[in-house]
């Protein structure tokens, strides 16, 4: 059966093309990167080159770009290691409760060692309050980190207005961008961000390979042991591969944004109008303007998210319920519940995430099967 695939939010294919620029690193071009001899050379000069392409796609400088294994180190990294680094400054920290659970619960690890942490609400379209992040700030507050973009229901935040208040507030910003990246066009300098996390393989690169940006000045500490790579921030033989991946990956994708979101937009809003039309009573979740161009989450009256799941399976079909990361967890996912959604709503809720390879013909076949679920339903 033809696998029809609408899950980029979880991960996306790795496209030929970064394949290619990858292949000499796994076998060639073998050599460590922090070796004197030309051979490694040739891998810190290619791990150079993907630094040189992150910065060059959000605007930062080359240096303040450091390669991790994840999205989810970067995240720790980021929160984690300037607390550590910063914590005569003061000891509070304002997040809020719909980010991914990297920086929840780094957070978390945080308040059991004796920092304090703010969790701000969000509207039921997922936006923070300016007013209560302003309210929040104390004398005490070192770190801000609000996700550029929700990984569940797409919602965009106020990232302008929030590294604006930040840096009047000599406030350090640190933002989640791993949905972002590919997505929307981020300027660092523009929109104040100190820190901010990415991951290759919400972007087309392959899984196992993030970076972290910090903006030169800002002080963070290693969380991790050991070698002096990455400037000293990050210990473990770098994963030069997958690190030259990123690099092409972020400079393919921007090179086509448009194109890229501007598809991934008229997929989106076309089944948002189709399932209301053939389907009725769906609930959406997030905001329909300041939304990711592939985001699609929707809440049904009678159908569990997993029993959804399990009959789109039958038919080739990948989706989310919920999000990615809790699908072991049988709580509701907690932006759901931050966002207004009751229990049951919750658990009904599907998201479907569209990606560079899905065409017209798989979105009319998932609208279709999502019908014939429903009918068989009522
Ligand atoms: C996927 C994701 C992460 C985690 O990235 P990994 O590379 O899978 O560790 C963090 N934050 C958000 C918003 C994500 O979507």
């Amino acid at each position: 059966m033809e696998i029809r695939y609408f899950d980029h939010a979880a991960t996306t294919p790795v496209r030929e093309e970064v394949i290619k620029e990858m292949i000499p690193y796994f076998g060639v071009e073998y050599g460590n990167p922090s070796t004197m001899y030309s051979l490694g050379r040739n891998a810190k000069r290619a791990i150079n080159n993907s630094r040189k392409q992150v910065a060059k796609a959000i605007n930062s400088k080359t240096k303040e770009i450091y390669f991790t294994s994840c999205g989810s180190e970067s995240d720790n990294l980021a929160i984690k290691g300037f607390a550590y680094a910063n914590k005569d400054k003061g000891n509070h920290i304002i997040t809020s409760k719909i980010e991914h659970h990297a920086v929840l619960d780094s957070c978390k690890t945080l308040e059991r060692q004796g920092f304090k942490v703010t969790y701000l609400n969000v509207d039921e379209n997922g936006f923070i309050n300016i007013e209560e992040l302003v309210n929040a700030i104390n004398k005490d507050t070192i770190l801000i980190s609000i996700m550029l973009a929700n990984n569940e229901i797409g919602t965009i935040e106020p990232i302008e207005e929030i590294g604006l208040i930040a840096k009047k507030n000599n406030i350090v910003f640190h933002t989640d961008a791993v949905q972002a990246i590919g997505n929307e066009k981020i300027d660092i300098q523009k929109l104040n961000i100190d820190m901010l996390s990415l991951s290759g393989h919400k972007f087309y690169a392959p899984k196992g390979v993030g970076a972290l940006y910090v903006k030169e000045g800002i002080n963070f500490e290693k969380i991790q042991d050991g070698g002096e790579q990455e400037e000293n921030k990050r210990a473990g033989t770098e994963n030069v591969a997958e690190i030259v991946g990123l690099g092409k990956a972020i400079e393919l994708i921007y090179s086509e944004y448009d194109e890229y979101n501007k598809k991934l937009k008229t997929f989106r809003d076309y089944f948002f109008e189709q399932i209301q039309r053939k389907l009725g009573n769906i609930k959406i979740n997030g905001d329909l303007e300041k939304r990711l161009p592939g985001n699609a989450n929707i809440s049904f009256d009678n159908i569990s998210g997993g029993e959804l799941l399990y009959r789109l399976d039958e038919k080739g079909i990948c989706a989310s319920a919920g999000s990615a990361c809790s699908t072991a967890n049988p709580m509701p996912s907690h932006v759901l519940t931050a966002i207004g959604l009751d229990a049951k709503l919750a658990e009904n809720t599907l998201r479907i995430s569209f990606g560079r390879d899905n065409t017209k013909e798989d979105i009319d076949y998932l609208i279709d099967t999502l019908n014939q679920i429903k009918s068989k339903k009522m």
